[in-house]
Protein backbone atom coordinates (compact mmCIF):
# COMPACT_ATOMS: atom_id res chain seq x y z
CA UNK A 1 0.00 0.00 0.00
CA UNK A 2 1.03 3.22 -0.81
CA UNK A 3 1.61 5.94 1.78
CA UNK A 4 -0.70 9.19 1.42
CA UNK A 5 1.15 12.11 2.85
CA UNK A 6 -1.65 14.38 1.26
CA UNK A 7 -3.71 15.32 4.43
CA UNK A 8 -0.88 15.40 6.95
CA UNK A 9 1.29 17.53 4.52
CA UNK A 10 -1.71 19.92 4.01
CA UNK A 11 -2.03 20.70 7.52
CA UNK A 12 1.85 21.20 7.87
CA UNK A 13 1.63 23.52 4.87
CA UNK A 14 -1.40 25.46 6.20
CA UNK A 15 0.10 25.34 9.75
CA UNK A 16 3.31 26.67 8.14
CA UNK A 17 1.01 29.48 5.98
CA UNK A 18 -0.78 31.01 9.00
CA UNK A 19 2.73 31.28 11.23
CA UNK A 20 4.10 33.17 8.30
CA UNK A 21 0.85 35.15 7.63
CA UNK A 22 0.68 36.09 11.69
CA UNK A 23 4.35 37.47 10.96
CA UNK A 24 4.34 39.42 8.17
CA UNK A 25 1.09 41.54 8.98
CA UNK A 26 2.44 42.40 12.54
CA UNK A 27 3.36 46.01 12.21
CA UNK A 28 7.39 46.68 11.17
CA UNK A 29 9.15 48.04 13.98
CA UNK A 30 9.76 51.74 13.29
CA UNK A 31 13.62 51.32 14.39
CA UNK A 32 13.93 48.54 11.74
CA UNK A 33 12.10 51.53 9.48
CA UNK A 34 15.60 53.23 10.03
CA UNK A 35 17.64 50.80 9.36
CA UNK A 36 16.33 49.54 6.22
CA UNK A 37 16.91 53.31 5.14
CA UNK A 38 20.29 54.57 6.74
CA UNK A 39 22.22 51.24 6.28
CA UNK A 40 20.51 49.54 3.01
CA UNK A 41 21.02 51.52 0.11
CA UNK A 42 19.04 49.31 -2.21
CA UNK A 43 15.71 49.98 -0.30
CA UNK A 44 15.57 53.48 -1.90
CA UNK A 45 16.02 51.39 -5.60
CA UNK A 46 12.10 50.12 -4.68
CA UNK A 47 8.68 51.13 -5.75
CA UNK A 48 6.28 51.38 -3.09
CA UNK A 49 4.67 48.02 -3.48
CA UNK A 50 8.41 46.50 -3.90
CA UNK A 51 9.23 48.03 -0.60
CA UNK A 52 6.60 46.34 0.72
CA UNK A 53 6.64 43.37 -0.52
CA UNK A 54 10.30 43.58 1.32
CA UNK A 55 9.76 43.99 4.31
CA UNK A 56 7.28 41.30 5.11
CA UNK A 57 9.92 38.97 3.66
CA UNK A 58 12.61 40.68 6.26
CA UNK A 59 9.70 40.36 8.95
CA UNK A 60 9.29 36.34 8.12
CA UNK A 61 13.63 36.08 7.75
CA UNK A 62 14.49 37.56 10.55
CA UNK A 63 11.86 35.63 12.88
CA UNK A 64 12.39 32.40 11.13
CA UNK A 65 16.02 31.80 10.64
CA UNK A 66 18.58 30.66 13.39
CA UNK A 67 20.91 33.84 13.87
CA UNK A 68 24.20 33.31 15.99
CA UNK A 69 26.99 35.76 16.80
CA UNK A 70 30.85 33.92 16.35
CA UNK A 71 33.84 35.35 17.79
CA UNK A 72 32.12 37.36 20.81
CA UNK A 73 29.63 39.36 17.98
CA UNK A 74 26.24 39.95 19.83
CA UNK A 75 23.84 39.39 17.15
CA UNK A 76 21.15 42.72 17.49
CA UNK A 77 18.18 43.53 15.02
CA UNK A 78 20.27 46.35 13.18
CA UNK A 79 22.43 42.85 12.01
CA UNK A 80 19.50 40.61 11.23
CA UNK A 81 17.48 42.91 9.33
CA UNK A 82 20.63 44.66 6.95
CA UNK A 83 21.51 41.06 6.55
CA UNK A 84 18.05 39.38 5.97
CA UNK A 85 17.31 42.34 3.80
CA UNK A 86 19.80 41.85 1.15
CA UNK A 87 18.71 37.86 0.89
CA UNK A 88 15.18 39.15 0.12
CA UNK A 89 16.09 42.03 -2.44
CA UNK A 90 17.71 39.20 -4.23
CA UNK A 91 14.93 36.33 -3.65
CA UNK A 92 12.16 39.28 -4.52
CA UNK A 93 11.30 37.54 -8.03
CA UNK A 94 10.93 34.01 -6.19
CA UNK A 95 8.45 32.24 -4.56
CA UNK A 96 8.32 32.97 -1.22
CA UNK A 97 9.30 30.01 0.30
CA UNK A 98 13.31 30.36 -1.45
CA UNK A 99 14.67 30.13 1.35
CA UNK A 100 12.83 27.38 2.98
CA UNK A 101 16.21 25.28 3.25
CA UNK A 102 18.01 27.87 5.55
CA UNK A 103 18.12 27.47 8.91
CA UNK A 104 20.54 28.97 10.18
CA UNK A 105 23.24 32.87 9.32
CA UNK A 106 26.31 32.69 11.49
CA UNK A 107 27.76 36.31 11.89
CA UNK A 108 31.63 37.03 12.69
CA UNK A 109 32.60 40.08 13.77
CA UNK A 110 34.76 40.98 10.59
CA UNK A 111 36.56 38.31 8.08
CA UNK A 112 37.60 34.93 9.89
CA UNK A 113 40.14 31.89 9.37
CA UNK A 114 37.61 29.18 10.04
CA UNK A 115 38.99 27.50 13.95
CA UNK A 116 38.63 24.05 12.70
CA UNK A 117 40.88 24.24 9.82
CA UNK A 118 38.19 23.44 7.01
CA UNK A 119 38.82 24.22 3.26
CA UNK A 120 35.78 26.30 2.19
CA UNK A 121 33.41 25.27 0.05
CA UNK A 122 35.19 27.22 -3.23
CA UNK A 123 38.25 25.37 -1.88
CA UNK A 124 39.89 28.02 -0.82
CA UNK A 125 42.82 26.91 1.32
CA UNK A 126 42.56 27.18 5.30
CA UNK A 127 44.62 29.68 6.18
CA UNK A 128 42.79 32.22 4.14
CA UNK A 129 40.43 35.10 5.82
CA UNK A 130 37.14 34.24 5.12
CA UNK A 131 33.97 37.12 4.25
CA UNK A 132 31.31 34.74 3.77
CA UNK A 133 30.66 31.04 3.38
CA UNK A 134 27.40 29.31 2.55
CA UNK A 135 27.55 25.35 2.77
CA UNK A 136 25.03 22.56 0.99
CA UNK A 137 21.96 22.06 3.79
CA UNK A 138 24.20 23.99 6.41
CA UNK A 139 23.81 27.71 7.02
CA UNK A 140 24.69 31.07 5.52
CA UNK A 141 28.01 32.70 7.44
CA UNK A 142 29.50 36.05 6.77
CA UNK A 143 31.74 38.57 8.38
CA UNK A 144 29.42 41.87 9.49
CA UNK A 145 31.85 44.21 8.81
CA UNK A 146 31.75 43.43 4.99
CA UNK A 147 27.66 42.46 5.34
CA UNK A 148 27.49 46.02 6.60
CA UNK A 149 29.07 47.58 3.29
CA UNK A 150 27.41 45.80 1.00
CA UNK A 151 24.58 46.93 2.81
CA UNK A 152 25.43 51.06 2.45
CA UNK A 153 27.25 51.04 -1.10
CA UNK A 154 26.55 50.46 -4.62
CA UNK A 155 27.22 50.36 -8.21
CA UNK A 156 31.05 48.83 -6.87
CA UNK A 157 29.98 45.12 -8.14
CA UNK A 158 30.71 43.73 -5.03
CA UNK A 159 28.22 42.61 -2.18
CA UNK A 160 29.20 39.58 -0.01
CA UNK A 161 25.58 39.29 0.68
CA UNK A 162 24.69 38.84 -2.28
CA UNK A 163 26.94 36.50 -3.26
CA UNK A 164 26.91 34.00 -0.41
CA UNK A 165 23.04 34.05 -0.62
CA UNK A 166 22.92 33.54 -4.94
CA UNK A 167 25.72 30.47 -3.48
CA UNK A 168 22.37 28.97 -1.52
CA UNK A 169 19.81 29.90 -3.48
CA UNK A 170 21.91 28.15 -6.18
CA UNK A 171 22.31 25.03 -4.10
CA UNK A 172 19.08 24.40 -3.15
CA UNK A 173 17.34 24.34 -6.48
CA UNK A 174 15.10 27.62 -5.92
CA UNK A 175 15.80 29.23 -9.43
CA UNK A 176 14.64 27.40 -12.75
CA UNK A 177 15.75 28.92 -16.18
CA UNK A 178 15.61 26.48 -18.96
CA UNK A 179 18.67 26.95 -20.72
CA UNK A 180 20.70 28.82 -18.57
CA UNK A 181 23.47 26.63 -17.96
CA UNK A 182 24.22 26.78 -21.73
CA UNK A 183 24.80 30.45 -21.13
CA UNK A 184 26.60 30.68 -18.29
CA UNK A 185 29.53 27.96 -19.61
CA UNK A 186 29.66 30.45 -22.09
CA UNK A 187 30.10 33.57 -19.94
CA UNK A 188 32.11 31.69 -17.87
CA UNK A 189 34.61 30.42 -20.60
CA UNK A 190 35.18 33.89 -21.95
CA UNK A 191 35.60 34.88 -18.63
CA UNK A 192 38.22 32.80 -17.88
CA UNK A 193 40.37 33.65 -21.23
CA UNK A 194 39.77 37.54 -20.18
CA UNK A 195 41.29 36.72 -16.79
CA UNK A 196 44.03 34.55 -18.22
CA UNK A 197 45.33 37.32 -20.56
CA UNK A 198 45.24 39.71 -17.75
CA UNK A 199 42.04 41.92 -19.35
CA UNK A 200 40.28 44.32 -17.15
CA UNK A 201 36.95 42.44 -16.85
CA UNK A 202 33.21 43.96 -15.70
CA UNK A 203 33.00 40.96 -13.47
CA UNK A 204 35.30 40.28 -10.67
CA UNK A 205 38.18 37.84 -11.33
CA UNK A 206 37.39 35.41 -8.33
CA UNK A 207 34.28 34.26 -10.89
CA UNK A 208 37.22 32.47 -12.62
CA UNK A 209 37.68 30.28 -9.92
CA UNK A 210 34.95 27.73 -11.14
CA UNK A 211 31.37 28.17 -12.59
CA UNK A 212 29.65 28.02 -8.82
CA UNK A 213 31.70 31.15 -8.06
CA UNK A 214 31.20 32.35 -11.54
CA UNK A 215 27.34 32.58 -11.47
CA UNK A 216 27.81 34.25 -7.60
CA UNK A 217 29.97 36.72 -8.95
CA UNK A 218 27.96 37.85 -11.66
CA UNK A 219 24.88 37.73 -9.63
CA UNK A 220 26.47 40.89 -7.42
CA UNK A 221 27.45 42.41 -10.96
CA UNK A 222 23.74 41.67 -12.39
CA UNK A 223 22.05 43.42 -8.78
CA UNK A 224 25.00 46.12 -8.64
CA UNK A 225 26.03 47.25 -11.58
CA UNK A 226 23.03 45.94 -14.11
CA UNK A 227 23.13 48.23 -16.91
CA UNK A 228 26.70 47.53 -17.65
CA UNK A 229 26.20 44.23 -17.40
CA UNK A 230 23.90 44.08 -19.90
CA UNK A 231 25.86 46.07 -22.33
CA UNK A 232 28.63 43.96 -21.41
CA UNK A 233 27.27 40.34 -22.46
CA UNK A 234 22.55 40.92 -23.20
CA UNK A 235 22.68 36.96 -22.74
CA UNK A 236 24.48 36.86 -19.57
CA UNK A 237 22.30 39.58 -18.36
CA UNK A 238 19.22 37.74 -19.75
CA UNK A 239 19.64 34.29 -18.22
CA UNK A 240 20.41 36.23 -14.71
CA UNK A 241 16.92 38.20 -15.26
CA UNK A 242 14.86 34.83 -15.71
CA UNK A 243 16.81 33.46 -12.87
CA UNK A 244 15.37 35.79 -10.97
CA UNK A 245 12.71 37.32 -11.97
CA UNK A 246 13.97 40.81 -12.30
CA UNK A 247 15.04 43.35 -13.86
CA UNK A 248 17.38 45.25 -12.36
CA UNK A 249 18.72 47.53 -15.00
CA UNK A 250 15.09 48.66 -15.96
CA UNK A 251 14.80 49.24 -12.34
CA UNK A 252 17.96 51.79 -12.21
CA UNK A 253 16.59 53.26 -15.50
CA UNK A 254 12.94 54.00 -14.18
CA UNK A 255 14.65 56.07 -11.24
CA UNK A 256 17.20 57.51 -13.86
CA UNK A 257 14.37 59.24 -15.28
CA UNK A 258 12.07 59.80 -12.20
CA UNK A 259 14.98 61.30 -10.49
CA UNK A 260 14.07 59.50 -6.89
ZN1 LIG B 1 31.67 31.93 -3.44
Amino acid sequence: MQFDPGPRMNFVRRLWHRRRARRTRAPFPEAWFSTLREDVAHYALLDEDERARLRRCVAAFVSEKHWEGCGGLHIDDRIRVVIAAQACYLAMGLAHDAYRRLKSILVYPSAWVDPRGRKGFDGLDTSSPRLGEAWPHGPVILSWRDAQRAGRRIEHGRNVVFHEFAHHLDMSDAMHSTGSHDVLQRAYRTHVEQTRLGRTTLLDPYGATNEIEFFAVATECFFERPAHLRNDDPHLYEMLRRCYRQDPARREEAIDRTGT
